[in-house]
């Protein structure tokens, strides 16, 4: 008898992506008004320059194992316990500045002056850009009251928050919240999903663990041996991982639940 349902956050609740994508394209705008390059070539320069830039510090295993992603990186503060955060927190402004900055040197624009305020601008702008899918809050209305709920993220906790104050009304649907920075490992490490098994005090039969992302949510979850929902919207063709199930829309699977029982 399923007890509990373990949430992703980025994409299965949130829509990150279109968030990632709006801010990019109101930033680049920016650029476009004062230098009149294609915008939409510029956001190319910034997200290839940002993934390389990011993977050059020696914070890339750390964010890896965490979960945090380039375009995080890109709007986070990182004001989160240990080590491997002081360092991320140090090298973030200089990363900014310079993803923007060779971006826009690409782009044929050198102005590093600019690069630094387009990668101010864009923290901001990422904060006006909360959204979440459609189906979200009718999902977790439905589940609510029968179920635990659980958060699941993968992430730094000061940024996982940022997102959760953003979108305020996500967070009271939520009987736990476990995210990977706090932990110390990030899905798909099984550990993390014994860790949130703990604290909802149920077997791992008794839980499903709900994401859009193959790699972590459902890898993870088939390691600790929990059965998981794979949310694929976008009708990506599956790899070698097999989720338990698959839905295209997150509404599909409160009938999923109902007659699994
Ligand atoms: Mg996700």
């Amino acid at each position: 008898m399923i007890k509990a349902i373990l949430f992703d956050l980025d994409d299965t609740l949130l829509w990150d992506e279109k968030s990632i994508k709006e801010s990019f394209t109101a930033t680049c705008q920016h650029a476009e008004e004062k230098y009149a390059i294609d915008p939409v070539l510029l956001e190319e320069n910034v997200r290839r320059n940002a993934r390389t830039l990011y993977a050059s510090y020696d914070t890339y295993d750390f964010t890896q194992m965490i979960g945090i992603n380039p375009f995080e990186g890109l709007w986070g503060n990182f004001n989160d316990e240990g080590e491997s955060f002081r360092k991320l927190r140090e090298i973030a402004p200089a990363y900014r500045k310079e993803a923007w900055t060779q971006g826009l040197k690409d782009s044929g624009i050198d102005d590093p002056v600019f690069g630094y305020e387009l990668a101010e601008k864009f923290p901001i702008i990422r904060k006006e850009k909360a959204f979440v899918y459609g189906d979200t809050f009718r999902v977790l209305d439905q589940l609510k009251g029968n179920y635990q709920l659980l958060l699941l993220t993968n992430g730094s906790p000061d940024l996982q928050q940022t997102k959760l104050d953003i979108t305020p009304a996500l967070k009271p649907y939520f009987d736990h919240i476990v995210i990977s920075g706090d932990f110390g490992k990030g899905k798909p490490d099984p550990s993390i999903f014994e860790h949130a098994l703990e604290c909802l005090s149920v077997q791992k039969d008794e839980v499903l663990m709900v994401g859009d992302n193959l790699m972590t949510d459902i890898l993870g979850a088939s390691r600790a041996g929990i059965d998981s929902v794979w949310v694929n919207r976008k009708q990506k063709v599956p790899n070698e991982i097999s989720p338990t199930y698959e839905i295209a829309e997150l509404e599909e699977l409160a009938p999923l639940i109902k007659n699994l029982e």
